[in-house]
């Protein structure tokens, strides 16, 4: 028979493997782990396929899954008896990337250090080809479940760039992977070694993992198998009974993620609604909690039978960086995926877990604050999402959330129960500004009155916060008010002589009005101690932040013609000489071109750009050259 043909790998996963084989030193052990998780995969298929196929049915023996070590061949071949793979998908499932995420992986990993590449392969997932840390070829044989012996095919590769795929004969169904080990890793063919190894990462794999072992018997020898790993479910363990350690393997083992977790959540639901449940809080950000579609992707299983490790039913999307398996007994097995995804319990589950889940934030964030402030860093903007989203839960979320304040130092934060608790007599609302920066906003002239008055103003910068304030609308029964926007409702006690400045500045807020493109209205600002103007939006507009935005995505067409208010401060001598001017004479030419630069200066104060930047240069030209030495 004729050498069969070398096939290319695709030039990215070339990359990938050059990466993998060449630069991963460190927990190579890793391997064994994902082949067996692999092989658990398979068999967890093949299982659940033969729940609703007959024809299945009768591949479906004992499940197990055996590690061969073979000492002189140099061999370590990991056995599953599960779906197993035809000719096509074994060239597509370890011949390609199926997922679309390759090149992303390809370009972090180049900038990324040797510690966190392993942690970003992990994550994306390319555990077959850990393979190749340890090997310098690799065989797989395999055949799929419902087809003839002859049917099985045979895939070989040393890693190199090329694979060579031929036909094959296989008595059961299922995949054996074949390792041929590097000389300086021949040490993962002794039986201690993958004994600690299974233990250490697959112990609560719920299929047997066996190996070959001598054993003594009636004073002879004989080879039995050993089961290495102990098969416990350990959500379905009770939470005293399962040690730390085990909590932050399984973690490991469901998420790929290399660090512990931040939080582990594990609980039974008993009464008219039973369930087993064990989540996990990531202790950093994940990649891709902002690509994609975003949904929550728990494990669902049912009595111990996986179903899905996909299941987005199980909690919103808004608690999509909680990771974990939930364990319901009263959901139907005998029927598709689809199906179980659409059992109404689902529902109910996922109402039980969104409570536990904001009941243990919140206790975070009362016993260990440091480590609530670090997680809400990386994830508040998630859960902002369920602030405007989940009606039903809005007070235990409004109470999550961290804000930056005038209040608090830069860096530090405060929750809305602190403000509320910190308002003095007589405030009746919460202030906000939004902005680029918290540095930037401290200049800010709309806080010019709130400091002399000594009211805190939350600093809100991440975009979100537009919307998180607006879906909340109130909080403890006080409105939002963003300080650049409408009219400050309070008066301070001492400003009697507003009224005679209404009066004075009467006619020249009257002949301004209608006089400035872009401002519908000019009027005098409670709001202003220092700055002789400021822009504000009427109560209903958009924010300068919102606008801002919308630019910087390339939206302007979004925009609603903006209509600002152009606020002046009767105190500034700035607007008290252009009062002058313009009461000795209306049509001075003076008056027209001093408040456009007084606009154009609330325009530079708020950060937004001058439409004219050449006009307004020449004015204020002009008015250097008036001061001359
Ligand atoms: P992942 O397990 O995350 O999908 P892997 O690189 O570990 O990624 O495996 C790639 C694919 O190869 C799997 O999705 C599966 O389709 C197939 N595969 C790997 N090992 C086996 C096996 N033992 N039996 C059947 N299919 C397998
Ligand atoms: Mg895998």
């Amino acid at each position: 028979m004729a050498a069969p043909r070398k096939i290319a790998f695709k030039t990215e996963l070339k990359q990938l493997m050059d990466i993998i084989i060449h630069s991963l030193y460190t927990n190579r052990e890793v391997f064994l782990r994902e082949l067996i998780s692999n092989a658990s995969d398979a068999i967890d298929v093949l299982r659940f396929d033969s729940l609703t196929d007959k024809k299945l049915r009768q591949e479906s023996s004992q499940w197990k899954i055996k590690l061969v070590p073979h000492e002189e061949a140099g061999t370590l071949t990991v056995s599953d008896n599960g779906i197993g793979m035809n000719r096509e998908e074994i060239a597509r499932n370890l011949g390609t990337i199926a997922r679309s995420g390759t090149r992303e992986l390809l370009d972090k990993l180049k900038d990324a250090g040797a510690g966190r590449q392993l942690e970003l392969i992990g994550q994306f997932g390319v555990g077959f080809y850990s393979s190749f840390m340890v090997a310098d070829k690799v065989t797989v044989v395999s055949r799929k479940a419902g087809e003839k012996p002859a049917d099985a095919v045979k895939w070989v590769s040393d890693g190199q760039g090329k694979y060579t795929v031929e036909p094959a004969e296989k008595q059961t169904c299922g995949t054996d992977v074949v390792l041929h080990l590097r000389s300086e890793d021949k040490d993962y063919l002794q039986s201690w070694r993958i004994r600690q190894i299974v233990r250490k990462f697959s112990d609560f794999i719920e299929h047997p993992v066996v190996m070959d072992v001598e054993a003594e018997k009636d004073g002879g020898k004989r080879v039995e198998e050993e089961m290495l790993n102990s098969r416990q479910a350990i959500w379905l363990r009770s939470k005293s009974e399962v040690a730390g350690e085990e909590y932050r393997e399984f973690y490991k083992h469901i998420t790929r993620d290399v660090e512990d977790p931040a939080r582990v959540v594990h609980y039974a639901a008993e009464g008219t609604l039973n369930f087993k449940a064990l989540l996990f809080l990531p202790a950093h950000k994940p990649f891709e909690l902002f690509s994609g579609q975003p949904r929550s992707r728990l494990q669902l299983y049912i009595n111990r039978v996986f179903i899905t490790d996909d299941c987005d039913k199980l909690l919103p999307a808004y608690l999509r960086f909680v990771r974990g398996v939930v364990d319901c007994a009263d959901l139907p097995l005998n029927v598709s995926r689809e199906m179980v995804q659409q059992n109404p319990l689902l529902e109910k589950i996922q109402r039980n877990l969104v409570k536990k889940v904001l009941a243990d934030l919140e206790e975070m964030k009362s016993k260990e604050y440091g480590a609530y402030r670090k997680f809400f860093s990386d994830f508040g903007t998630v859960l902002k999402e369920g602030a405007y989203a989940d009606f039903s839960n809005r007070e235990s979320l409004a109470d999550l959330l961290l804000f930056e304040s005038t209040g608090a130092e830069p860096g530090d934060y405060v929750t809305l129960a602190k403000y509320v608790e910190n308002m003095p007599e007589g405030q009746e609302e919460i202030y906000y500004l939004f902005g680029e920066s918290r540095p930037e906003m401290e200049k800010s002239p709309y806080l010019e009155v709130f400091r002399q008055r000594g009211r805190e103003v939350l600093l809100l910068t991440d975009p979100i916060d537009e919307w998180t304030v607006q879906g909340l609308a109130a909080y403890k029964g006080k409105k939002f008010k963003a300080v650049d926007r409408g009219e400050l409702e309070e008066k301070e006690p001492s400003q009697s002589s507003r009224k005679d400045e209404k009066e004075k500045f009467a006619g020249l807020l009257e002949y301004l009005s209608g006089q400035l493109e872009d401002v519908e209205e000019v009027r005098l600002s409670a709001r202003l101690t220092e700055s002789a103007a400021c822009l504000v939006s009427p109560e209903d507009g958009m924010g300068a932040q919102m606008e801002r935005l919308l630019k910087r995505i390339g939206r302007q067409d979004d925009l609603p013609e903006s209509r600002r208010i152009l606020e002046l401060n009767p105190e500034h001598p700035a607007v008290v000489n252009l009062q002058e001017i313009h009461r000795k004479d209306p049509d001075d030419p003076r008056v027209i071109d001093h408040a456009r630069l007084l606009y154009d200066l609330a325009v530079v104060a708020e950060g937004s750009k001058v439409k004219d930047p050449a006009a307004f240069a020449r004015r204020i030209n002009e008015l250097l050259l008036k001061d001359r030495a």
